[in-house]
C-alpha cells in the first residue's frame, strides 16, 4: 500500500463538475489500495476575487485579517470535494490548514511553513479516509490563520508529503506535464518524461509557470520526486527526479518577456558605486536579476545595466536618477522591449561550449544579444522583445530539443 499525496490547482477544481471529477479520480486511486492525501487550492479565480472584495473597503488593510480572509477559498474547495466524494460513497474528511496541524511563522502573508503535526492526519488515514487538506494556508504559534504566499499550495502538498514520508507527490494542473519550452510560443515542444529538480527550479524561476519555485525548492531538500499531470486528461505527465545519472545538456528553454532594462551609464570608477545604486533598489523591495559592468579603460567610467520585473520599471528608474543625480557625466537609457530567453541543463555542468552554441543559433538569426549571464546550469540573454519567437525556435532547433 503506497501512501500518496495528490494535488490539484485552481482550474483542476474550478467548478462542481471539475470536483466531482477529481472525486472520481481520487477514488480510483484509492480503490488501486492506496491511502491517500489531497491538498487543493481555491477554485479558480476565488483568491482574487476574496482580494478584490476586500479592496472595496481598502487597499491597505491588516495582515491578520487579510489572511483570514483570503484563506477562505481554500476552505470552501476543500468541504466540496469532501462532500463530492462523500456523495460517491467514499468515506473521506476534509481538514484545514490548522486541522491538519500545519504550523508556519508568525509573520502573515508569505511565511514559511515551520512543521506539520501529522498525527491527525495519520488518525483519519488509519480509518480508511480520503483526507483532504486546504493547501496555502497553516497556523502559527498565536493561532492565528496564516497564509503562505500566492500561488503556495503546491508548497502545501510537498511539505505535507514530505512530513507524511509519502512515497510519491502527484502534482494535478491544466497542462499535461512539463516542455522544452512553452508550447504555446512553440508548438512542436516536446513533453519531458523526468526533469531534475535543480533544472525545474531554473525553469520555475525563470517563469515557466507549471509550478512554485518554491515548492519545487522544498522537495528538493526533502529528496521527494513530484509528478506533474493533467487533471482531466490521461498521460504520463512528467517526473520531477533526483539529478542523478541524467546527461541532458540542454533540457529546457525558458523565456521572460515581462522584463525591462536600464542601462547607466558613465558612472565613477570607485568603489562603493554598485552598492549604493543596487542597495536604493533593494530598499524598496525591488528584485535585480541580470546584471552587467563593463569598463571605460580610458576615462576611468563603468557602465552598468541591469533587468527588473516590468511592474518595477518606473520605480527603478526614479531611483536610479535620483541617486545619480550628482554624478555629472551619468546618463540613464532605459527599455521595456526586451526579454529573456534562457537554457537550462544538468548536463551542462561537464559539457564545454553550449553557451557557444546557444550565441551560434541567435547569431544566425541576426539576433542581437544585450546581455549575458550564467549559472552552473544556465545560461540566460537578454534580446529584443520582438525577436522572442524567432530566438526560441533558433535555440529549440540548434539543440534538437524536439528529439
Ligand atoms: N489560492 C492561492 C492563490 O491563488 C494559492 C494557490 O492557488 O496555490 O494564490
Ligand atoms: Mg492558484
Amino acid at each position: 500500500m503506497a501512501l500518496i499525496v495528490q494535488k490539484y490547482g485552481g482550474t483542476s477544481v474550478g467548478s462542481i463538475e471539475k470536483i466531482k471529477n477529481v472525486a472520481k479520480k481520487v477514488i480510483a486511486t484509492k480503490n488501486q489500495g492506496n491511502q491517500l492525501v489531497v491538498v487543493v487550492s481555491a477554485m479558480g479565480n476565488t483568491t482574487d476575487d476574496l482580494i478584490a472584495l476586500k479592496n472595496q473597503i481598502a487597499e491597505e488593510v491588516s495582515p491578520r485579517e487579510y489572511d483570514t480572509l483570503i484563506s477562505t477559498g481554500e476552505n470552501i474547495s476543500a468541504a466540496l470535494l469532501a462532500i463530492a466524494i462523500q456523495d460517491q460513497k467514499e468515506n473521506s474528511i476534509s481538514l484545514t490548514g490548522w486541522q491538519a496541524g500545519v504550523l508556519t511563522e508568525d509573520i502573515h502573508m508569505k511565511c514559511k511553513i515551520l512543521d506539520v503535526d501529522s498525527s491527525r492526519i495519520k488518525a483519519e488515514l488509519a480509518q480508511g479516509k480520503i483526507v483532504v487538506i486546504t493547501g496555502f494556508q497553516g497556523i502559527n504559534s498565536k493561532g492565528d490563520i496564516t497564509t503562505i504566499g500566492r500561488g503556495g499550495s503546491d508548497t502545501s502538498a510537498v511539505v505535507i508529503a514530505a512530513a507524511l514520508n509519502a512515497d510519491v507527490c502527484e502534482i494535478y494542473t491544466d497542462v499535461d506535464g512539463i516542455y522544452t519550452t512553452d508550447p504555446r510560443k512553440l508548438p512542436h515542444a516536446k513533453k519531458l518524461e523526468t526533469i531534475s529538480h535543480e533544472e525545474m527550479l531554473e525553469m520555475a524561476s525563470l517563469g515557466a509557470g507549471v509550478m512554485h519555485p518554491r515548492a519545487v525548492e522544498t522537495a528538493k531538500v526533502n529528496k521527494m520526486n513530484l509528478h506533474v499531470k493533467h487533471s482531466h486528461k490521461e498521460g504520463t505527465g512528467t517526473q520531477i527526479i533526483m539529478s542523478g545519472e541524467k546527461t541532458q545538456v540542454v533540457s529546457g528553454i525558458a523565456t521572460d518577456d515581462n522584463i525591462a532594462k536600464i542601462g547607466v551609464m558613465h558612472v565613477p570608477d570607485i568603489p562603493g558605486v554598485a552598492a549604493k545604486l543596487f542597495g536604493s533598489l533593494a530598499a524598496e523591495k525591488i528584485n535585480v536579476d541580470v546584471i552587467v559592468q563593463s569598463i571605460h579603460e580610458i576615462k576611468k567610467l563603468n557602465d552598468i545595466s541591469f533587468t527588473v520585473s516590468k511592474d518595477d520599471y518606473k520605480k527603478s528608474l526614479k531611483i536610479t536618477k535620483a541617486i545619480t543625480s550628482d554624478w555629472k557625466e551619468t546618463q540613464i537609457v532605459g527599455d521595456t522591449k526586451v526579454a529573456k530567453i534562457s537554457i537550462v541543463g544538468i548536463g551542462m555542468i561537464s559539457a564545454p561550449g553550449v553557451a557557444a552554441k546557444m550565441f551560434h543559433a541567435l547569431g544566425k538569426e541576426k539576433i542581437n544579444i544585450q546581455m549575458i549571464s550564467t549559472s552552473e546550469i544556465k545560461v540566460s540573454c537578454i534580446i529584443a522583445e520582438d525577436h522572442l519567437v524567432k530566438a526560441i525556435r533558433a535555440i529549440h532547433d540548434e539543440f534538437e530539443l524536439h528529439k
